[in-house]
C-alpha cells in the first residue's frame, strides 16, 4: 500500500513559513521563544525524515540501509516531540524551578525518549521496533506499540501539567496551549488504524500554528523599538512569577531625563537613543552570562529579571550598564548625557507580592539616586509597600485604637524674641508596623483617599487643643496646621473647616494652613475656591517646602499667602556660597512681596544666627525643638516664656 506523503507535505509547508515568520518577527529571543523555535525546528525535521522515509517506501523496493537510517531517524524525532512540548508549557508556566525539583515528573517526561533510544539501537538486530522485509517494505515489529505508549504518556502528562498549573496561564493562552493535544489525539487515532494516511505530522503542525497565532504574538510580547520584552508581557510575567513562588533578582534601569531627551531630540531621535541602550542591555545580559528576560516599560524604564541562581553577577551587570550610561550615548554628533538609576531588587525578599512590585515601579523614590547602583533596601523598607497597599485599614485602625497622635513643633518669632507659633505634625504609632514616618504614609492616604480622614482627625485635635484653657495660656497666635493636595481638591473643604471651628468656637485667626508648594502649583480651582473662602473667612495661609517644587511664580502670587516656609534644603548654604546667593535673593523678593518667612529646619546655632541677620521673621527647627507630643509641647512652651 503507498502511503498519502502529501499532508506531510503541506505540514512541512506550514512549519517552514512558521520557522520564517518567527525569525522575521524577531521572535528569537527570550527563552519562551527559543522553546518555540526549538520545537518549531524538532517538529520540522520530524516531518522532514518522515517525508524522506516514506518516499524511500514509495519508490524503491531496494535501498535498505537507508530505509533503515530514514526510519530509525523519524522515530528518534519523533519519540522527542511530546517531551519537547512538556519543557514548552513549562517555560510558559514559568515553572521550571519546579519541575526540577520533581523527580517522577522528569521520569516520566524523559524515560519515554530514553526507552524509545534504547530500543531504536538494538532494532537493528532485534527488530523489536520495525524491519525492512524482504520486499523492502517497511514493517512494524512486535514492541511497536511502545511508541504509542510513549506517545499516551506524553500527551496525559503534558494536559495534567497544563491542568494543575493553569492559574499561571491567560484563559485564552490555556485553551491554545491544551487544543494542541486533541489535534494530535485524533490524528494519532487515525494513523493507527489506516497507516497509509499520514496525517500526525500536519496535525502537529497545524497545532503549532495555531499556538502562535494565540500565545505567541509578538504585538503583545515585544517591543517592536527595543526588541525586548514589553510591558505586557511584564505584567503577565511577574504575576505568573509571584504566583508560583519563584525567586528573582530585578535590575531596573531607569533613564531619569527621558522626559528631557525625548522633548531634545524628538521620537525618532529618543527611539535611535533607547534602541542603543537595549542593545547594551542585550550585550551586558551575553557578556555576564545572566541569563535575564529583558524588558523595555516605557519612559526610558528597562529591567533584567534574573533567576537567583543567576543572579550572583546582578551588581556587575548593574555596574556595567551605569558605566555605559554614565558615559554618554553619542547620537548626530551630540554626545547625550544619560542620567541613570540602577536599582536591584530581590522578589519575595524585598518586593513580596506583585501589588508592590506594581506600586515600585510606579515610585519616583527610586529616581533620587542618580548615576548609581542602589539596593532596594536602602530606598524603602520591606514593610513600604505592605503599608502603602493597607492604609485605608492602617488608618481605620488608628482611629479606633488611637494610635495616631497631634505633635507639636514651636516656631520662634525673631522679631518678638518668643515662641510665637507651632506647626502640628501627626505621628503613627501602629500595632503592627511599629512608628511610620508621615512622609510614608501621608502620601500612602492621599492615593487611597483616606487622607480626608486624617485630615478631619488633625484639624479637630487641632481645633480642642485651641479653645482650651491650656492654650490660651501659652501666648501662642496661632497653629500651623498642614494641609495636602488632595484635601485642596475637596470641593467641601471650606465648610468643613468652618463647621469645625464654629464647633469649638475659635478665632479664625487663630488658625494657619499649610499648602505645600506642588499644590500650589495645580492650576485648580476648587483649590482656589477653597482658599478664597477659608481667607475672607480670616484663615491666614503658608506655602510650605518653599524651594523644593517647580514653582508657578504667577500663580503662587495670585493666592492669598501671608508666610512663606523656606525649605531646609535651601538653607544647607555653609558650603555652597551660590546658594547663599539663591536663599539672601530669595528672602528679599519674597520681603518685596510683603509676605513673612518660617525657615524649616534649622539645627544650629549659626543658621540661627545666619537667619536672624537676614531678618527673616521665624525660625523652625531641630535648634529649638524636634515635634513633640501636646503636654510636653505645653510644658515646653510655660518654661520659654
Ligand atoms: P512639613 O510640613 O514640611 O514638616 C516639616 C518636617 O520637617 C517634619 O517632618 C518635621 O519633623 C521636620 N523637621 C522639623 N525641623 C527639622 C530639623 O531641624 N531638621 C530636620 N531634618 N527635619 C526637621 P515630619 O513630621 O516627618 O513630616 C513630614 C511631612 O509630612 C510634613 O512636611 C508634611 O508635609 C507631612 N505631614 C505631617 N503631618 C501632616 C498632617 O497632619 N497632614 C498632612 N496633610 N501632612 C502632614
Ligand atoms: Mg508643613
Ligand atoms: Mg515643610
Amino acid at each position: 500500500m503507498d502511503k498519502v506523503v502529501y499532508y506531510d507535505v503541506c505540514a512541512l509547508l506550514i512549519l517552514v513559513i512558521l520557522l520564517v515568520s518567527l525569525i522575521l518577527r524577531r521572535m528569537t529571543k527570550g527563552r519562551l521563544n527559543k522553546a518555540f523555535l526549538w520545537l518549531n525546528v524538532l517538529i520540522l525535521m520530524t516531518t522532514v525524515t518522515d517525508i524522506w522515509a516514506v518516499m524511500l517506501d514509495n519508490m524503491t523496493s531496494g535501498a535498505i540501509t537507508l530505509k533503515y537510517i530514514a526510519h530509525t531517524a523519524y522515530l528518534l524525532l519523533h519519540s522527542c516531540m511530546a517531551a519537547m512540548y512538556i519543557v514548552y508549557v513549562v517555560i510558559h508556566t514559568d515553572t521550571m524551578h519546579k519541575f526540577k525539583k520533581n523527580k517522577i515528573l522528569i521520569g516520566l517526561t524523559f524515560a519515554p525518549v530514553v526507552i524509545i533510544t534504547v530500543l531504536l539501537a538494538v532494532n537493528l538486530g532485534n527488530k523489536f521496533i520495525f524491519y525492512i522485509n524482504e520486499e523492502g517494505q517497511y514493517v512494524r515489529g512486535q514492541c511497536f506499540l511502545v511508541l504509542y505508549g510513549a506517545a499516551v504518556i506524553g500527551i496525559i502528562l503534558g494536559i495534567i501539567y497544563l491542568v494543575m498549573y493553569r492559574k499561571a496561564l491567560s484563559v485564552r493562552n490555556f485553551v491554545a496551549l491544551l487544543a494542541v493535544y486533541p489535534f494530535t489525539i485524533v490524528a494519532v487515532l487515525a494513523q493507527y488504524f489506516m497507516p497509509g494516511l499520514l496525517v500526525e505530522m500536519f496535525a502537529n503542525a497545524c497545532g503549532m500554528l495555531f499556538v502562535s497565532m494565540i500565545v505567541q504574538r509578538p504585538e503583545e510580547l515585544i517591543d517592536v523599538n527595543t526588541g525586548l520584552k514589553k510591558l505586557g508581557a511584564y505584567l503577565t510575567d511577574m504575576e505568573r512569577i509571584f504566583y508560583n513562588e519563584k525567586q528573582v533578582t530585578i535590575i531596573m534601569v531607569n533613564v531619569v531625563n527621558y522626559v528631557a531627551l525625548k522633548d531634545m531630540l524628538g521620537y525618532n531621535g529618543i527611539n535611535v537613543v533607547l534602541r542603543k541602550i537595549a542593545r547594551q542591555i542585550e550585550i551586558t545580559n551575553e557578556k555576564e552570562n545572566a541569563k535575564a528576560e529583558l524588558y523595555y516599560l516605557g519612559n526610558g524604564r528597562f529591567q533584567f529579571v534574573m533567576e537567583r541562581s543567576k543572579a550572583e553577577n546582578a551588581m556587575d551587570v548593574a555596574e556595567f550598564m551605569c558605566d555605559y550610561l554614565k558615559t554618554g550615548i553619542s547620537y548626530k554628533h551630540m554626545d547625550l548625557n544619560i542620567v541613570n538609576s540602577i536599582c536591584i531588587a530581590r522578589c519575595p525578599e524585598d518586593l513580596k507580592d506583585y501589588g508592590s512590585l506594581m506600586s515600585f515601579i510606579d515610585d519616583e523614590a527610586m529616581t533620587k539616586y542618580k548615576d548609581c547602583v542602589i539596593e532596594f533596601s536602602a530606598i524603602r523598607k520591606n514593610d513600604f509597600y505592605d503599608i502603602m497597599k493597607n492604609i485605608d485599614e492602617i488608618v481605620e485602625r488608628a482611629l479606633a485604637n488611637h494610635s495616631f497622635a497631634v505633635y507639636y513643633q514651636p516656631i520662634y518669632s525673631v522679631k518678638e524674641n518668643r515662641f510665637a507659633s507651632a506647626e502640628a505634625l501627626l505621628r503613627l504609632n501602629d500595632a503592627e508596623y511599629g512608628f511610620v514616618s508621615p512622609a510614608v504614609f501621608i502620601p500612602a492616604a492621599e492615593k487611597s483617599g483616606a487622607i480626608y480622614k486624617i485630615g478631619e482627625f488633625v484639624f479637630e485635635e487641632v481645633c480642642k487643643f485651641i479653645s482650651s484653657e491650656e492654650f490660651e495660656h501659652l501666648g501662642l497666635d496661632y497653629i500651623e496646621v498642614n494641609m495636602s493636595v488632595a484635601q485642596c481638591m475637596q470641593s467641601n473643604l471650606a465648610s468643613q473647616i468652618l463647621t469645625t471651628i464654629k464647633k469649638y468656637n475659635i478665632d479664625p485667626k487663630k488658625l494657619n494652613l499649610e499648602i505645600t508648594e506642588t499644590a500650589a502649583s495645580y492650576s485648580q480651582k476648587t483649590l482656589m475656591d477653597n482658599l478664597i473662602t477659608l481667607h475672607d473667612a480670616g484663615i491666614a495661609f503658608s506655602l510650605d517646602d518653599f524651594g523644593t517644587g517647580y514653582s508657578n511664580m504667577r500663580r503662587i502670587v495670585s493666592m492669598p499667602f501671608r508666610i512663606i516656609k523656606i525649605d531646609k534644603s535651601l538653607t544647607e548654604v555653609e558650603d555652597n556660597p551660590k546658594l547663599m546667593v539663591v536663599l539672601k535673593n530669595t528672602i528679599n523678593m519674597i520681603k518685596g512681596m510683603n509676605m513673612e518667612i518660617v525657615v524649616e529646619g534649622v539645627e544650629t546655632e549659626k543658621l540661627v544666627q545666619l537667619f536672624k541677620e537676614l531678618e527673616c521673621e521665624y525660625i523652625q527647627g531641630y535648634y529649638y525643638s524636634k515635634p513633640i507630643p501636646k503636654d510636653e509641647f505645653i510644658e515646653y512652651c510655660m518654661q520659654k516664656r
